[in-house]
């Protein structure tokens, strides 16, 4: 899947993180859960709302421990 292919799967990813559900905060080391996402219990990629924190999304299968994952390079 490209991009664009990406894009219009799942329109409403998060901006934030890039579908990605993990977010660099320069001022820390390390990444942490994106907090426009994941933080909120909400999926990355497809923002279904989930009550517990999302590992493997039920809707579109999006899959914390998969890579990659979340809006392609190209
Ligand atoms: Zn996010
Ligand atoms: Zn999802």
């Amino acid at each position: 899947m490209n991009r664009k292919e990406y894009e219009e799967s799942f329109p409403n990813y998060c901006q934030n993180c890039r579908g990605k559900g993990i977010f660099k905060d320069l001022s820390k080391p390390s990444f942490q859960d994106c907090p426009e996402c994941l933080m909120k219990n909400i999926c990355p990629q497809c923002a279904e709302k989930s009550k517990n924190l999302i590992l493997i999304c039920d809707e579109c299968g999006w899959d914390r421990n998969s890579s990659p994952r979340g809006l392609p390079d190209k």
